[in-house]
């Protein structure tokens, strides 16, 4: 009688976790959530993809990730005869203005410029005029 009293006003706390189950003929796995197994039917699972938008440098340097070495760099630019410099010295041309065909050809601000790694010299990105 008194040991049922006990037990009666025992809390709860003075109880071992074990003790606890073993009076109550619990078992442990009744208070354990149960195990997940993903979202219900119905539920997609949405996966966030971020998506850092990299400026491209234009006629400067600018700092991009080399594919090949995986950092950061500042690139090297070179400047390339392109679709600009052909079409100017073309319109020059066909305009008689013959002597002056090759000026397009000589100014940067008319070529394609190539930007490299400075560490592999891997091209990186060229930034077309046309
Ligand atoms: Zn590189």
């Amino acid at each position: 009688m008194t040991m049922s009293i006990f037990r009666c006003a025992a809390p709860l706390w003075l109880m071992t976790y074990h003790t606890y189950f073993k009076e109550n003929k619990m078992d442990k796995s009744t208070l354990d959530p149960p195990p997940y197994s993903g979202p219900g039917p119905g539920f997609a699972v949405q996966q966030q993809v971020v998506v850092v938008s990299q400026s491209l440098p234009t006629d400067s340097p600018g700092e991009m990730m080399c594919p090949q070495c995986r950092i950061n760099v500042v690139t090297m630019t070179e400047y390339k005869v392109g679709t600009l410099s052909w079409l100017i010295g073309g319109i020059i041309f066909l305009t008689c203005f013959l002597p002056f065909c090759w000026i397009p050809f000589c100014v940067p601000s008319c070529k394609d410029v190539k930007h490299t790694c400075p560490r592999c010299h891997t091209t990186i990105h060229v930034h077309k005029r046309l």
